[in-house]
């Protein structure tokens, strides 16, 4: 019988799991569907099914891992979902409409380099990133970061990864569509490498939500033996950014304390076989932090370090978060870090930032709504 919980099943395991209660196959795929094609976490909803099997599925646990606790708007339509756990605790995920304007098309843009759909996109249609959590907590201490402050509480089930999408979906507006994810929330995903690749299989599957891997985007710290397995299981198809923030080992291990272990040269050596597909690129990103790593030698360096591999780099100006020492850089300092990157003919961009008002900006999702409220209070926006 399978361990796995049940939204987090793929159809053969719910085949196996149907066998063990004398239900036909066929059954398999139809639940299946209901969970993540139709997006029906509630076994009782699921109308094709017999009502002595329905009752049956709740019982044995086919019912939504998460709640909605809270939704918050900010002015510029972000939204970020409070999703209650079972058995207490709450993490975050946090959806971006893409207006053509904003700038920050390249948030969705990361899996997107050969993709010519938003310029063919009916102009009313707003394409929408839901940026999900795969850890609550984290245990990768970057100083600058409000997710890790309380150390990782658990990794996410498979279960609860995809329950983000299938309850963000239903938050959408009407002229909205849910077109990109990006795995950027609360944890590291390649430090909860099985269930992330779980949750990978189930988005992309042909009977579920059915999702292109190439609009979809893993973000990690740098964990070099994730990516090798990324890379390998995904044939590159997932698109991939970095959390880079420095061009050399003291500045980046004074921040990203994992660079101890996976030090620049064993990182960027990863990157480099990467199987990544032609005309795709590594999404660099580069949290600004005034004083740290916003030189001009650090962007020369930066160049430098990157020579030769398929990225674009995208600068995040750091967003203030709970008793962190650091602050951003001032927006001149921005500019010219950007121009000079951009000057040697890397493709690089400045972050627009997002949904801050609601403690949804990068690095703000916290275990704890107080942090953040703190963190705002001491440096203010
Ligand atoms: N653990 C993964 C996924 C998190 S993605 C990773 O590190 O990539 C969240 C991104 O926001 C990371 O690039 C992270 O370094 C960045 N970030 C964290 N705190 C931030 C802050 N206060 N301001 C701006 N960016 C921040």
């Amino acid at each position: 019988m399978s361990e796995v919980r049940p939204i987090g099943r793929f159809p053969e395991e719910w085949a196996e799991e149907l066998a063990a209660l004398g239900e036909p196959k066929y059954r398999a795929q139809q639940i299946f569907r209901w969970i993540h094609r139709h997006g029906e976490l509630d076994a009782a909803k699921m109308t094709d099914l017999p009502v002595a099997l329905r009752e049956r599925l709740t019982g044995a646990g086919v019912v939504a891992p998460l709640e909605v606790v809270d939704v918050h708007r900010a002015k510029d339509g972000t939204r970020k979902l409070v999703l209650g756990m079972q058995g207490g605790g709450r993490i975050e995920c946090v959806l971006i409409p893409m207006t053509p304007l904003s700038g920050d098309a390249d948030l969705a843009a990361a899996a997107d380099d050969d993709d010519d759909t938003l310029e063919n996109a009916p102009a009313e249609r707003t394409r929408v990133t839901l940026c999900v959590s795969t850890q609550f907590g984290c245990a990768m201490g970057c100083v600058f970061c409000a997710s890790g402050r309380a150390g990782l509480g658990r990794g996410l089930g498979a279960d609860e990864i995809v329950s983000q999408v299938i309850l963000a979906r239903r938050q959408l507006d009407e002229n909205e569509d849910l077109t990109n994810l990006v795995f950027m929330g609360m944890g590291e995903p390649l430090h909860h490498y099985d269930e992330t690749a779980r949750a990978l299989r189930l988005l992309t599957h042909p009977e579920g939500t059915g999702m292109s891997p190439r609009r979809i985007t893993v973000s990690t710290v740098g964990l070099v033996p994730g990516l090798k397995r990324l890379g390998s299981d995904f044939a590159g198809k997932v698109g991939l950014a970095v959390s880079l923030h420095a061009p050399d080992d003291a500045t980046r291990s004074r921040i990203v304390p994992m660079n101890k272990r996976y030090p620049l040269n064993e990182l960027i050596a990863a990157l480099k076989s990467y199987p990544l597909p032609r005309r795709r690129r590594i999404t660099i990103e580069y949290t600004l932090i005034d004083g740290v790593n916003d030189s001009d030698e650090h962007a020369d360096r930066l160049v430098r370090v990157l020579a030769g591999l398929p990225v674009k780099v995208n600068l995040i100006p750091m967003n203030p978060v709970a008793g962190a020492d650091f602050r951003a850089s001032p927006p001149e300092r921005v500019d010219a870090f950007q121009a000079r990157v951009a000057g040697y003919g890397l493709s690089c961009f400045v972050r627009a930032r997002r949904g801050d008002e609601v403690s949804a900006a990068c690095g703000q999702l916290a275990l704890e709504p107080g942090l953040i409220e703190l963190g705002r209070a001491r440096v203010p926006a």
